[in-house]
């Protein structure tokens, strides 16, 4: 087994993005792994295979069950453990905020992925040149290259995250946006993640499975996985059922048309609250929790003092985040589909 694979993570952490250079090695069971940059692994096995499957952690670096997961899942790989029948990329996308522990270093890396990857153009626009910019423009190109070289008939993309605050649904899910026709659907779809409520997006946005809808033509969304917590503090039970659901799904052979996520409970977006100014203040009584409802015309925050913000019939609230920088997205207003 090749060294790089032992303690992928704890190697990660313990050292800069620069020491891990490109390299391709194969392992004893004849699967190829490339690294394409730190953090970023594609393992191709030496079988016929259709499937590819991407999973990313880390986008956000304090949100850690994921991030133990995965390494965990590339401990099975290197230990011929786990058996690919499929094509797996596997990407810790902001290595530098998990070595820190915190969300990110210069700027949120999940509003970075709006356009199509660009060799010419890509990166931090002027003045502009931060580690959050220069990580986005990586991930785009590694993924534009091994989705250039061969072509995958379908492709699954799942963005594992730990949300900030409780939820009446603590895992579930965000279906991004598709901009042409609808999400692919997958026939022996090899994962589909069960979640207690699916949240549906009906815009354009600028995260990392948006960007993997619409650019990679993947059956992608955003999966939350329960509360964050520190790197390996993570409650044991929790990192089991999303180890289970990684793991026994990738084994699973189903023969329906699916998308990669199962949920009977389906919620649309209905508004994003934008933080506009520096005094955005959210309404001191309100409950936080995601999708929690608020009664219909009561005051869910003020973009200034005298700006306040009301509630509609019917809606909850998703991903209140009051500390977001201006510009970016302070809170979802979602709202139940029958
Ligand atoms: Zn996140």
């Amino acid at each position: 087994m090749h060294s790089l694979l032992q303690e992928y993570l704890a190697n990660l952490i313990s050292k800069s993005d620069s020491v891990f250079k490109p390299i391709c090695f194969q392992l004893s069971c004849g699967t190829w792994v490339w690294q394409h940059a730190a953090g970023i692994l594609e393992f191709i096995p030496a079988r016929y295979f259709e499937h590819s499957v991407i999973l990313t952690a880390g986008v956000h670096g304090d949100e850690t069950a994921p991030i133990e997961v995965l390494d965990q899942v590339i401990r099975d790989i290197a230990h011929n453990e786990l058996k690919l029948q499929y094509h797996l990329v596997v990407v810790f996308a902001n290595p530098q905020a998990i070595r820190q522990g915190i969300r990110f270093v210069d700027t949120n890396l999940n509003r970075l992925f709006a356009s199509a990857y660009n060799s010419q153009s890509d990166g931090p626009p002027l003045g502009l040149d931060n580690y959050e910019y220069r990580r986005a423009a990586q991930l785009k190109q590694a993924l534009h290259v091994i989705f250039a070289r061969t072509a995958f008939t379908h492709r699954i993309h799942l963005d594992l995250h730990c949300s900030i605050k409780p939820s009446i649904y603590p895992v579930f899910a965000v279906k991004p946006y598709t901009e042409v026709g609808r999400a692919p659907v997958i026939y022996n779809c090899p994962i589909v993640y069960p979640v207690e409520a699916l949240i549906h997006s009906r815009r354009a946005s600028a995260t990392l499975s948006y960007y993997t809808t619409n650019y990679l033509a993947a059956n992608a969304a955003t999966v939350e996985l329960g509360q964050a917590a520190p790197l390996y503090k993570n409650p044991p039970a929790m990192l089991k059922s999303i180890y289970s659901n990684i793991r026994v799904q990738l084994a699973q052979n189903f023969s329906q048309p699916r998308f990669c996520i199962l949920s009977d409970k389906h919620f649309v977006v209905k508004a994003e609250i934008i933080k506009q100014k520096l005094d955005f203040r959210f309404a001191a009584d309100l409950q936080f929790n995601n999708f929690h409802p608020i009664a219909s015309d009561r005051i869910i925050a003020y973009q200034t003092r005298f700006q306040p913000i009301f509630a509609k019939a019917n809606q909850r609230i998703c991903f209140a985040n009051q500390a977001v920088e201006v510009g970016h997205r302070a809170a979802l207003i979602v709202e139940k589909l029958a």
